[in-house]
């Protein structure tokens, strides 16, 4: 099992949120951070492998933190699981992803779904099915312009998970699983639960062109994926190899610092603009 590279960012992470005091401040800072609105969203935009136009974009949550400055995700979402408030977080970012979606929209910039990322508990403590309606109904964004990110957790309750992503799925609404190929039970999901996409984790991507059995792996996956009917995305793609690598396999779509980080909601929509003009 490949070690996810969404990882990185925990390392110099480490001397403050490791001691058991900066932890019960941060989780205290979490609390009051949503109240002061200091969760922002960045995009990253997402390609179309032949055309190589932007189809959609993931939503991933940064906190500016009035001291700290811009903390990323790493440094607060595993402690933000850890304590329960991923709920509350989560909540927000779909509402914002989702209002942005339909801003853009509404601005007459061409549609542009959004993948937004789900922790496991947002499926455990509250009904997300019932959720993910009312915010579509209060923001007016169509189902088919949301696509939900799940990752494989070994703590979970599949029937309740299976449900609630059928309902999901009944309403219009896309389902990906992130990371794929480091999780615990990656075949076990494409078995048992309804996905449209999956996600090709950054780890075999980076080691495509040196290690010949990711390059392997990583064409088998798309292999299979076609094969069920689940269309695939590659992420952390970051050089024109890569990319041709994929593009040779049938890869569906592509993500990564190759084309653009994530990026401002302002920036989106220059880019978006300026293709359109
Ligand atoms: P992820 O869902 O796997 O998101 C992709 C991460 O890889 C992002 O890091 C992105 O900036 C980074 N990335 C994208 N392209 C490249 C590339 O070409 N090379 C490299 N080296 N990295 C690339 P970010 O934004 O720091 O997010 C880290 C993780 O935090 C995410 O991993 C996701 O698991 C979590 N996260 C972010 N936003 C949310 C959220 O709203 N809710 C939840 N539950 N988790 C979130
Ligand atoms: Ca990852
Ligand atoms: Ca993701
Ligand atoms: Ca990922």
């Amino acid at each position: 099992v490949k070690e996810s590279g969404k990882n990185d960012s925990m390392l110099y992470s480490e001397s403050w949120s490791n001691s058991s005091f900066e932890r019960l401040t941060l989780q205290h800072e979490m609390y009051r951070a949503i109240q002061r609105k200091e969760f922002i969203l960045h995009y990253q935009p997402q390609y179309d492998m032949i055309s190589g136009m932007m189809v959609g974009v993931e939503a991933l949550v940064r906190w500016k933190h009035p001291v700290r400055g811009m903390i990323p995700p790493g440094d607060f979402i595993p402690i933000a699981e850890e304590s329960g408030m991923i709920v509350q977080i989560g909540d927000w970012v779909l509402e914002e992803a989702c209002r942005q979606s339909k801003a853009w929209q509404d601005a007459g910039l061409p549609p542009m779904p959004v993948s937004v990322n789900l922790s496991i508990r947002q499926f455990v403590q509250q009904d997300l099915a019932s959720k993910v309606a009312s915010v579509l109904q209060k923001t007016g964004l169509k189902p088919e312009y949301l696509d939900l990110e799940i990752t494989e957790s070994m703590t979970m309750d599949t029937g309740h998970v299976s449900r609630c992503l059928l309902e999901l799925t009944h309403m219009g609404i896309g389902i990906s699983v992130d990371d794929f190929g480091t999780g615990y039970s990656s075949f076990h999901y494409l078995k048992n639960f309804p996905i449209d996409r999956l996600k090709i984790d950054r780890s075999f991507v980076r080691d495509i062109q040196q290690d010949p059995s990711d390059a392997e792996i990583v064409a088998a996956i798309i292999a299979m994926a076609h094969n069920l009917n689940i269309q695939v995305i590659a992420e952390g793609v970051e050089n024109e190899e890569q990319m041709e690598f994929l593009r040779k396999h049938n890869c569906d779509e592509m993500q990564g610092y190759f084309w653009s980080p994530p990026v401002s909601s302002t920036a989106i929509e220059q880019m978006l603009g300026a293709a359109y003009i």
